[in-house]
């Protein structure tokens, strides 16, 4: 697929400052709710938010698609050529937009009044665990007398099957989980997770349908997909620990998800795409990718708790950190042939960096709440307590410029 790549010279008539996530080189899609029903499908623009549907129904963009109310029925490709639309609209000189002061008003307001709701409808949420370096961490603190990584780490993207139910879209409160906890000494208990933690990810929506049997090969699974997000992967330690063996995750995950608002199109990333680290053993013939798959994208979490007026950075990390691309996920997600649905979510795992200090989850942090992080207001932590605002945000540098996933932000309340 040919990707649509803005000159980093661009400029758009709409003001965009230099560390602003949405430049013209970026036009991130999401959806907007207008008002109680009504949804339009919107591209951030510096600290604006631009309407698709209106747009549309005035006949200038999207005329061979389905209704701009969301992403659905919009393919990669097809997005790609919108996106080029939108460009044209927003690009310095020219006038259409800029100068229709009554179509202005009616699709170009400011990104605080906006609602934001799900980029896509969710089918299916499948998450990862790419990131290698967490994937060490977490087999040195709970299998110290094996091997760090399992011996099926480096042949497959491990996974499992989360919820689609429980993915929210930043802004949204998580009201601590309930659930079974085995202490030390003694029968288990049911309760509130004292264990809830984060986990830094990325993830990647599709946009194709695949019939039972179909195979995407590695080599063309970035054409299924949409964009990226941020994802928070909610996860409540204590119950996993006694819950995980031997199928894995199951109620200590599927809680919540939480997910930023932009979708960040390959296009606009193309140009941070990096050599992932050196595979070995050399993946099969299914997951061997030709080209560079791996993204530079920065990541970094903060922490707020409900005494802090400031947010406090606590991991700084980046996207290149993964073992498998994200390409090699869809790869091996469909290599059974199941079918695969537009609006399907899969989760990178935790990107943890190599160092102390760019761990993605509160567990490698703390070191299983061994080593408490004590924050600038002298409060400590192990793991998150009711109030505590956990906030991600990422972005690729350009010259001048960054192409910004905006950010997944979420307020952990005391449960029901
Ligand atoms: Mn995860």
């Amino acid at each position: 697929m040919k990707r649509f790549i803005v000159s980093p010279k661009s400029q758009s008539w709409v003001k965009v400052a230099p560390d602003s996530h949405f430049p013209i080189q970026n036009l991130p899609f999401g959806v907007c709710l207008r008002d109680e029903e009504e949804t339009s499908v919107a591209v951030a623009i510096g600290d604006q938010i631009l309407l698709l549907l209106p747009l549309q129904e005035a006949g200038w963009i999207g005329q061979e698609l389905g209704l701009l109310e969301d992403l659905t029925e919009i393919s990669p490709e097809e997005l790609s050529g919108l996106r080029k639309e939108i460009f044209d609209l927003l690009r310095d000189g020219n006038p259409k937009l800029r100068d229709n002061k009554g179509k202005r008003d009616e699709c170009l307001f400011p990104l605080e009044d906006a609602f934001m709701v799900h980029p896509m409808h969710i089918t299916a949420f499948v998450d990862f665990y790419s990131g290698i370096h967490h994937a060490r961490n977490v087999g040195k603190m709970f299998r110290p007398d094996m091997p760090d990584l399992l011996p099926n780490y480096r042949w497959l993207p491990v996974a499992y099957n989360g919820r689609a139910s429980s993915v929210v879209v930043s802004g949204t409160d998580i009201p601590r989980p309930q659930g079974q906890q085995k202490p030390a000494e003694g029968d288990p208990t049911f309760g509130p997770t004292r264990e809830l933690d984060f986990e830094l990810e990325v993830g990647f929506f599709i946009g194709t349908d695949t019939e039972m049997g179909d195979m995407i090969p590695v080599n063309e699974a970035e054409d299924a997909m949409m964009g990226v997000v941020l994802v928070n992967d909610w996860s409540a330690r204590d119950v996993q620990r006694w819950e995980y063996q031997p199928l894995g995750p199951f109620l200590a995950k599927s809680f919540a998800t939480s997910i930023s608002p932009w979708m960040v199109t390959l296009d606009a990333l193309e140009p941070y795409k990096v050599q992932g680290m050196t595979q070995d053993p050399a993946p099969l013939a299914n997951l061997a990718q030709k080209d560079k798959g791996h993204y530079d994208i920065h990541l970094e979490v903060q922490i707020q708790t409900a005494k802090m007026t400031e947010p406090e950075t606590i991991c700084v990390s980046n996207a290149k950190h993964l073992y498998w691309s994200f390409a090699q996920q869809l790869a091996h997600q469909s290599s059974n042939g199941t079918p695969l649905e537009s609006g399907d979510l899969y989760g990178s795992g935790t990107i943890s960096g190599p160092e102390e200090g760019s761990y993605g989850s509160m567990l490698e942090l703390t070191w299983r709440g061994t080593k408490p992080i004590t924050l600038s207001n002298g409060e400590t932590r192990t793991f998150l307590e009711d109030g505590d605002t956990l906030i991600m945000t990422g972005w690729a540098q350009g010259d001048g410029f960054r192409i910004g996933l905006g950010e997944v932000r979420s307020t952990v309340v005391a449960g029901r």
